[in-house]
């Protein structure tokens, strides 16, 4: 992990496969029955990222505003699938560059699916591999997809590839800043709403992890997976709230250009986030870093900065009262322009209720089919 070095790969395969690495593809030769693929990468990198792929692939080649190349690949048999698996790519990678402030230090970017993946996704740099259950077509798409996934692995170019944690102290460096941009990314697409719904769902799991007694601090190495990723996102979006946007962004700009190619710890982001906002960072450490318990009081308090989370959480709390009580609750809901996520729990409530939807026949109007799903229970 703390040995960067600067990788050029060479990989030799059947000529009817496809050979893919780290980096820019320089050459390839034929020898005998096989062929040579000579790739070239020029920012040292930790082993870990190194990766080799053969098969049958084919690719898509798309283009970033900043003229970074896109590799998309997939199975020759999923040409269908190749839109609705890599919807999004070229909005997210572009919005990442423009947030992070700091350009893909690449200049090629490759995504491809392999079977029996371990896991869903691992950031090599600049050659993510990923389970090829994520690949779907236009349908499937909407009951689950790649584009989690796909920004996370994005994220992790610039967060654990071009900087790298020291020891697994440090672990959030990479997952927390992966899964706090890849939510960024998300909002982008999906609208705000989405993103502060997905950070009131993680609260719920690291309260519920708390509640159970196996709270763990961001700073151990042990941590569980969830304080990692989650508790990690939640402690950016903490900070960001703290210091401003201005200098949050500042911040990261400064730390990535400052160790880009190293190995970085939690105190050389705090010191330069110190430094930027001139405030002292000990009792944010405390609080969001270093305590076994999830701030949940905190948490609370910054969801609340959102109308759409009041909101929510004012027809939350109707879920114990009766459905008479909760008629108007519902009717305010069902007012135009109509909030889906909002939509979602109102009809998770009739059915606790026993209730249709035509139980409110008195204003359909603004609903669209689709919002209707939930009806079944
Ligand atoms: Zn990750």
């Amino acid at each position: 992990m703390n040995d960067k070095i600067v990788w050029d790969i060479s990989i030799t395969a059947p000529s009817q496969y496809q050979a893919i690495s780290n980096g820019v593809l320089l050459e390839t030769t034929e020898v005998d029955k096989n062929r040579k693929w000579q790739f070239n990468m020029d920012i040292p990198m930790s082993s870990y990222l190194v990766a080799m792929v053969v098969g049958n692939y084919e690719v898509e080649k798309k283009m970033s505003a900043s003229q970074k190349q896109m590799e998309l690949y997939y199975y020759p048999e999923d040409l269908q699938k190749a839109e609705p698996t890599y919807r999004h790519t070229i909005k997210m990678f572009d919005f990442l560059e423009q947030e992070i402030g700091i350009e893909y230090p690449w200049k090629v970017y490759k995504q491809i699916p392999v079977k029996d993946f371990l896991y869903s996704g691992m950031e090599n740099t600049t050659a993510t591999i990923y389970s090829d259950q994520f690949v779907v077509d236009d349908i499937a798409f909407n009951d689950g997809n790649y584009v989690t996934v796909n920004a996370h692995e994005m994220a992790h170019q610039w967060f654990g590839n071009l900087v790298t944690e020291t020891s697994g102290k440090h672990h959030w460096l990479q997952e927390g800043f992966a899964t706090y941009y890849s939510m960024l990314a998300e909002q982008e697409i999906y609208g705000e709403d989405h993103y502060y719904m997905t950070l009131f769902e993680n609260a719920e799991s690291l309260i519920a992890q708390t509640k159970a007694g196996r709270g763990t601090a961001l700073l151990d190495p042990k941590a569980s997976s969830l304080t990692f990723y989650q508790h990690g996102a939640w402690a950016l979006h903490a900070l960001r709230d703290e210091i401003g946007d201005v200098d949050f962004k500042l911040s990261v700009r400064t730390y990535l250009k400052q160790y880009a190619g190293r190995n970085v710890t939690t105190d050389d982001f705090l010191k330069i986030v110190s430094n930027t906002s001139g405030k002292d960072m000990s009792e944010f450490k405390n609080r969001w870093l270093t305590n076994t318990q999830f701030p949940s009081a905190e948490a609370l308090q910054l969801l609340r900065k959102s109308n759409f989370m009041e909101q929510y959480f004012q027809l939350a709390a109707r879920s114990i009262s009766s459905f008479d009580e909760s008629f108007n609750s519902y009717k305010e809901t069902l007012r135009s322009p109509v909030n889906e996520l909002l939509v979602e729990e109102m009809i998770s409530q009739l059915i606790l209720h026993k209730k249709t939807i035509e139980s409110l026949n008195f204003i359909k109007k603004p609903l669209q089919p689709e919002m209707l799903r939930l009806d079944k229970p």
